[in-house]
């Protein structure tokens, strides 16, 4: 299914005409995680109040999370809560990741309907009229991009290939391109909240959670201002974080493989006595040894480097430190 597009006129963007009975009835939250996002907060307020008008509501919160910025990201958001009282915001005391932000945005947001935005317009606030049109028979409506237009080859390649490895390896079926952007009823929201972990991967939250869920797909935007905030390194993280939230199943290979080189080497053990035996020629082979222990010591480090992710999670979940420290906010009550 495609996303609405936008009505254009002699090349110009007309507004979407406002249907004459609301598409939904209560309240929605729209949770924007942003660090460092000056230039596009008063871009993100405008586009995303003219395309919400489309929707025939105006029963709107937007809860800007800013996630420890240096610039004067949080100043623009005070300008917009000031004009604006659906403008609400919780400014984090330093940069605690999108994940954070995202687990503090939903527990803030009060609306019957929720989701989860990026401040660049990435995931375009034109799609919520559709996917409200959508969630009247299921509980969420997802968004996916179609295609990486406008990102790094190397980036997409990477993405493309952590994608089939996360689906092989994980009990749940990621859908590539799919973004945190997804429109979900109020109950959807309160599951998720009930998974406190600390390590999050909220992609593997949703999966976890289940209900029933629509997709609708768009062309992927660029950014119209500001820059990416992952650097390769992050996005490496990131990856190793999704593989090892929702499956065991690395721990399980790395145990099959250690169990196939067991076997290997005792038969090459086999060989290689034969061969001393009625040969006697053992300094011969010494480059094919030094191979054999350059690779298992490697294989190794890999099986222990699997075994330390999972104990390093299980070290930062022990510990219970909270999610995020806030250091000011316009909601009520919001620790
Ligand atoms: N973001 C955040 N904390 C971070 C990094 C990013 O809240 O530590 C926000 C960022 O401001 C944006 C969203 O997360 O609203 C997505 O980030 P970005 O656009 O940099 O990621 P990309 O689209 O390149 O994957
Ligand atoms: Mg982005």
């Amino acid at each position: 299914m495609c996303a609405m597009e936008k009505p254009m006129a002699y090349g110009i963007e007309i507004p979407h005409a406002k249907p004459a009975k609301p598409l939904f009835d209560g309240l929605f939250s729209a949770v924007v995680p942003c660090k460092d996002e000056e230039e596009m907060i008063p871009i993100f307020y405008a586009e995303f109040v003219s395309a919400f008008k489309a929707t025939g509501s105006e029963n709107f919160e937007i809860i800007f999370v800013e996630d420890g910025s240096t610039d004067t990201t949080m100043s623009e958001i005070k300008k917009l809560s000031a004009k604006d009282g659906r403008v609400r915001y919780i400014s984090f005391s330093r940069n605690f990741g999108k994940e954070a932000a995202m687990y503090a945005g939903l527990k803030a947001a009060k609306g019957d309907f929720v989701a989860i935005m990026d401040a660049d317009l990435q995931d375009p606030p034109d799609l919520l009229p559709e996917m409200f049109s959508l969630i009247s028979d299921c509980d969420c409506v997802a968004a996916a991009r179609v295609n990486r237009a406008a990102e790094p080859p190397v980036r997409s390649f990477c993405a493309n290939a952590f994608y089939k490895a996360l689906n092989y390896f994980s009990p749940f079926k990621f859908r590539d391109g799919a973004r945190d952007f997804r429109l979900m009823r109020r109950r959807v929201v309160d599951e998720i909240l009930r998974l406190d972990e600390y390590n999050r991967f909220t992609k593997g939250i949703f999966e976890w959670v289940g209900f029933k869920t629509k997709w609708i797909e768009f062309e992927n935007r660029a950014r119209p201002a500001g820059r990416t905030k992952w650097t390769f390194a992050q996005l490496m993280v990131y990856s190793l974080e999704a593989f090892t939230s929702f499956s065991t199943l690395p721990l399980a290979f790395a145990a099959v493989l250690g169990l196939g080189f067991c076997a290997f080497s005792a038969l090459a053990i086999v060989f290689v006595s034969i061969r001393q035996l009625l040969f006697h020629n053992s300094a011969f082979g010494w480059t094919s040894m030094v191979c054999i222990l350059f690779f298992l010591s490697g294989l190794q480090l890999f099986c222990l480097g699997v075994l330390g992710q999972y104990m390093s999670k299980i070290y930062l979940e022990t510990k219970r430190r909270p999610h995020y420290v806030v250091e000011s906010t316009n909601i009520e009550d919001f620790r």
